[in-house]
């Protein structure tokens, strides 16, 4: 019997190990033909650290849905716990009586193994009952599961199956006859051993056995199925989330590099390629990224653009990526010889990455926010939006392709400096009907002393006729606290957000390093932005440009105004609120408190949350310069978004930043909503602030 162990099981070993190293072989070769990475990712420091622990020993993401979260903690700890069945397993292969040196008796660990076994089971029970509810043939592309491999999902659920039950088989049949390592804690190999006792100790020889050579050859058919689908992930997930950004790839968007070095925008490389134009130009932690999708769809599930009818999901995109390198691959590892690759890969290698006949087509390139969503709930920290922004950025910049209406936005902030084309002159408009002088800070001026803040009023801000309602209460407020503050009037600029989240990288850095010039020399330390999108671009991609500056959004200004007893709420506001968390402010920048403090500052305002709040805020469809283009893909993100916040029942919808007022006010214009309101919650606090006299 020991013979036919040893024999069978290295035969499985070396059939499994040759085939799985093979595929791991070439995997590795195909990362080796993507562009270097930044030299950041490879540090191990404290966040890296804290991240892995949080993503991948924790769970985190995966538990902020609490079922599939749940069973995937038990699955994801009981294929590590029960990593120490398969030592077990492979020394009973040489020796009937292996245990694990120094714990391989301890009841406890017999208890902690079965414990998992019986866990994973339940884990699979859910997981297939999960699947069955949401199953795309019932729920359509509302199932998050569409466009997944459901065949290949249901295998892998029945090769975690059979694990088990192989595994609890030996082990019973082990106890039986008196080859198990534990005396007792192994409660459910003992239940398997009860069953089988009364088939006698030559069966219970034989199926101990079969039983091991069949619960290793099961482990070893895993191993090689996973390495060849998208469970690949259960080895690429923890150096992915090793190798991602810290704490998130959200916020500021990473400035370009080709060939792994940083574009010298002042005098490109000839041969620089900005943004990606073929599979090959992504970095190998965009390979890893595409390598680790789990298909799980809780991407798809969050995305405006997917839940509003429209052909981008992030699930399906990411798996295009991947599937198309994966079928390129013959033709890159075959260097610069393609005379024998074979015919699909060389047609492979012909599509372009993004077109109509495409690997990603425009539709999808182009219907994309960047609202962060699905990288918020990627649960192996898959970098969706850099990964988006990067190939808007090729076909941009390198191929001039975008959509039409874009040209208008891109020429408006290349002649006027603003998406309006209003023009500079017209920056302090919005100032003519406050009751108090704003200081501005003319050209070549430095901060006076006595100024704590430059109020960063935005394009916005500074022309769209209800974000100047908030720039006046904004300033009325901080006159009113006491707060020192100056504009820059014609002296600013658009911030480049809209131009670099379109891609044109050129356009961004030309109007950034315009800003960072103008603030530098004015000695500006402390900024104040009432644009969400603003405060992202100045707070977190200006130090790109050497523009390090203390930037505050508004709401952030005016709840410490209020905790230092400088603004004081006095009078009630009547009203139902509900508050719409704007993506550059809540996901993309963790503010979500601050809003909500003001708005509870103010007696009478009764605060009521939408179902998608906070870090599952819908966008309201602005983003990514979408403000800007036309939307004739299925429905209206901003309509979705207004729904959700009129079947609160508030009477206000709040937020916090000018694109999103402007598209959930249409939105409830579009809905004829009466007695609904939307405004910035600076104009909540300020109707209380105000003196009675005043406000009427
Ligand atoms: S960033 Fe938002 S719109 Fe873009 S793919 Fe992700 S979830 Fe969809
Ligand atoms: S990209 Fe992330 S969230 Fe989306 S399906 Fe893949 S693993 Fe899941």
């Amino acid at each position: 019997m020991m013979a036919v162990r040893v024999i069978v099981g290295l035969l499985l070993i070396v059939a499994a190990f040759g085939s799985a190293g093979r595929r791991l072989l070439m995997l590795y070769r195909l990362g080796r033909t993507a562009q270097p990475v930044e030299p950041g990712r490879i540090r191990v420091g404290a966040a890296q650290l804290r991240g892995e622990a949080a993503e991948v020993l924790g769970q985190r993401k995966l538990l902020t849905w609490t079922v599939p979260g749940t069973a995937h903690l038990l699955t994801f700890w009981g294929f590590l716990i029960l990593g120490l069945t398969l030592i077990e397993g492979f020394g009973a292969l040489v020796d009937r009586d292996f245990h694990i040196p120094w714990i391989g008796t301890q009841p406890w660990l017999g208890f902690l193994e079965d414990f998992f076994a019986v866990a994973v089971l339940l884990a699979v029970a859910v997981f297939a009952g999960i699947r069955l509810r949401h199953r795309p043939a019932r729920e359509g592309t509302r199932s998050r599961f569409f466009g997944s491999h459901l065949g290949g999902a249901w295998l892998i659920l029945f090769m975690i199956f059979n694990v088990i039950w192989t595994l609890l088989l030996y082990r019973g049949a082990q106890i039986n006859t008196g080859n198990f390592p534990y005396e007792n804690g192994a409660f459910a190999s003992a239940a398997v051993a009860r069953v089988l006792a009364p088939l006698g100790a030559t069966a219970n020889d034989v199926i101990e056995t079969a039983g091991l050579l069949l619960a290793l050859g099961v482990v070893l058919g895993f191993l090689v199925i996973v390495v060849h689908s998208k469970h690949l992930h259960i080895f690429t997930a923890v150096p992915n989330v090793r190798l991602s950004r810290r704490p998130r790839a959200l916020g500021a968007l990473q400035p370009v590099r080709s060939g792994g070095k940083p574009v010298d925008f002042d005098d490109p490389g000839e041969d620089d390629v900005i943004g990606r134009g073929a599979i090959e130009d992504f970095t190998w932690k965009g390979m890893l990224d595409f390598a680790s999708c789990t298909e799980c769809g809780r991407c798809q599930s969050q995305c405006p653009a997917w839940n509003t009818g429209k052909p981008l999901s992030p699930k399906l995109l990411i798996m295009s990526l991947r599937d198309h390198a994966l079928a390129k691959a013959p033709y890159l590892l075959a260097g610069d010889d393609h005379a024998n690759v074979d015919a699909l890969a060389l047609a492979e290698a012909q599509r372009p990455l993004v077109g109509d006949d495409g690997v990603i087509t425009p539709d999808v390139l182009w219907s994309c926010t960047t609202c962060g969503a699905c990288v918020e709930q990627c649960p192996v920290d898959i970098e969706h939006v850099d990964h988006i922004v990067d190939m808007r950025r090729y076909q941009v910049v390198m191929e001039a392709s975008f959509p039409r209406e874009a040209a208008v936005l891109l020429r408006n902030l290349e002649h006027a400096g603003d998406p309006w084309g209003r023009g500079a002159p017209a920056r302090l408009e919005w100032t003519a009907k406050l009751d108090f002088p704003v200081r501005v800070l003319g050209d070549g001026e430095t901060l006076p002393e006595d100024a704590e803040y430059l109020f960063w009023v935005g394009c916005a801000g500074a022309f769209d006729e209800r974000a100047t309602r908030t720039s006046r209460a904004v300033a009325e407020l901080l006159h009113t606290a006491g707060v020192e503050f100056v504009v820059l009037g014609s002296g600013e600029t658009c911030t480049g957000d809209p131009a670099r989240r379109l891609g044109n990288e050129l356009l961004f850095q030309e109007l950034a390093r315009q800003n960072v010039q103008t603030l530098t020399s004015a000695g500006v330390r402390k900024i104040v932005t009432t644009c969400a999108h603003c405060f992202n671009s100045l707070g977190n991609e200006y130090p790109q440009l050497g523009g390090d500056f203390e930037v505050v959004h508004h709401t952030q200004l005016l709840s410490r105004l209020l905790a230092e007893g400088r603004l004081t709420p006095v009078r009630p506001v009547e009203a139902t609120v509900t508050y719409h968390d704007p993506c550059y402010l809540g996901r993309h920048n963790r503010v979500f408190a601050a809003p909500r403090d003001l708005l509870g500052s103010v007696a009478g305002v009764r605060l009521t949350e939408p179902d998608r709040t906070r870090e599952r805020s819908f966008c309201c469809g602005a983003g990514g310069a979408r403000m800007w283009l036309e939307e004739p893909l299925g429905t209206r993100i901003n309509e979705n978004r207004t729904d959700e916040l009129i079947a609160t029942g508030a009477e206000v919808v709040a937020a916090a930043c000018p694109y999103c007022i402007d598209m959930l006010a249409d939105g409830v214009a579009q809905r004829a909503a009466e007695g609904v309101t939307v405004t910035d919650v600076a104009d909540v606090l300020l109707r209380s602030v105000r003196q009675p006299e005043e406000a009427s």
